[in-house]
């Protein structure tokens, strides 16, 4: 028997039960980017027969969800790619500081900045210009001309803008909010009845004095963001995706976009353990007989091959190798 029932990220009292200690207190509201029957079920029949389940607080989760915009289980959300040049604050509406989160370096850290905060969702703050430019959603769904491996149409996105996309989430997700001003943007936000209100005058103070940064010379810009950014755009598969010099007060890159993001689970990095053959080990260390686990289930093959902080893109092929490991095994005994 091999169990290969995915992870526990789509059950929300397990992935409170085992919420990773350094993240501090689980937030109120975790959506569920995971699928619906990542329920962890089955481990709990593999514990009933004597399996380990172990490190199941290694687990991998976003933090810039959004609510799904048609739904198809409870919670159920969409992991955003944040664009870089926009502005990440704090629930208050102040910017997460003295390093600002800047998404695509170190996932972890980002749910652990935000986690930090007494209260833990945030958000981004855009402008049309950059969403139509940077604003990306993770996944096969929302990806469909990379998934249909339509390359003119995945091109065409890139080159110019996602509209697509963009007008879908402003029009149909709650999260997403719209002002030509920045008083307009706040009234949006604080209408979405959340536990703090955002004061205009805060967020104005602080897009501002981002802005102005970019009014400096290169040389003398002094914005971690903004290095990062430079840094970036000296690749060509980024430059063509991050915006350049963009001010988020633009006039030309109106209307003004707030985005409220939750953390939303994904997958895991702990489950059951194996041998290097997929066989599932009882607590003392030997295998059970007839047992596999592969894939996300076993954590990936034997608690996250990556490390906990492992690269985007890099899962799946711990699932495959696992299942081809303990797929050798069975055929070789039954030869
Ligand atoms: C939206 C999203 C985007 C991702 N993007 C990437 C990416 O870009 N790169 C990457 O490397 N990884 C990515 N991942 C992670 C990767 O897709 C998963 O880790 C991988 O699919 C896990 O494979 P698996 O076969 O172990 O489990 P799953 O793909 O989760 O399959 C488990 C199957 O078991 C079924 N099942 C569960 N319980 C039972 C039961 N009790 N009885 C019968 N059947 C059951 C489920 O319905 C499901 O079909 C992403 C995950 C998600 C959710």
């Amino acid at each position: 028997m091999v169990v290969a029932s995915g992870g526990i990220n789509g059950c929300d009292q397990k992935v409170r039960n085992h919420w990773q200690p350094a993240w501090g207190q689980s937030p109120e509201v975790i959506l569920n980017g995971s699928h619906q029957f990542a329920d962890g079920l089955l481990h709990d029949a593999v514990t009933q027969v004597g399996g380990n389940v172990t490190h199941l607080e290694k687990m991998w989760d976003y933090a810039a969800g959004v609510h799904h915009p048609r739904p198809r289980k409870p919670r159920h959300g969409l992991s955003l790619v944040p664009p870089k040049s926009a502005l990440w604050m704090t629930a208050q509406g102040t910017r997460f500081g003295p390093e600002p989160l800047v998404s695509g370096y170190d996932t972890w850290e980002l749910v652990r900045r935000v986690c930090e905060q007494e209260q833990k969702y945030s958000w981004a703050i855009l402008n049309r210009k950059i969403a139509l430019k940077e604003l990306a959603i993770s996944g096969a769904e929302s990806n469909p001309s990379v998934r249909d491996k339509k390359k003119l149409k995945f091109l065409k996105t890139i080159l110019f803008g996602n509209r697509e996309l963009v007008d879908d989430m402003v029009e149909n997700c709650v999260d997403f909010v719209t002002g030509s001003t920045v008083e307009e943007l706040a009234e949006k936000m604080n209408a979405l009845e959340n536990p703090v209100k955002v004061e205009a005058e805060t967020l104005l103070r602080e897009i501002s004095a981002y802005d102005a940064q970019l009014d400096r010379p290169v040389k003398y810009r002094n914005d971690e963001q903004l290095r990062r950014i430079a840094h970036l755009r000296q690749y060509r598969g980024d430059r063509v995706r991050i915006a350049k010099d963009q001010k988020i007060l633009d006039p030309k890159a109106m209307p003004l976009i707030a985005i409220r993001q939750f953390i939303i689970s994904r997958k895991s990095l702990g489950g059951i353990q194996t041998n290097l053959d997929g066989q599932v080990l009882g607590e003392e260390g030997y295998p059970i007989d007839g047992l596999f686990a592969v894939g996300e289930a076993a954590g990936f093959g034997g608690g996250g091959v990556h490390g906990q902080r492992a690269l985007e893109g890099t899962f799946l092929g711990g699932c495959v190798l696992t299942a081809r490991y303990a797929a050798q095994k069975i055929a070789g005994d039954l030869v």
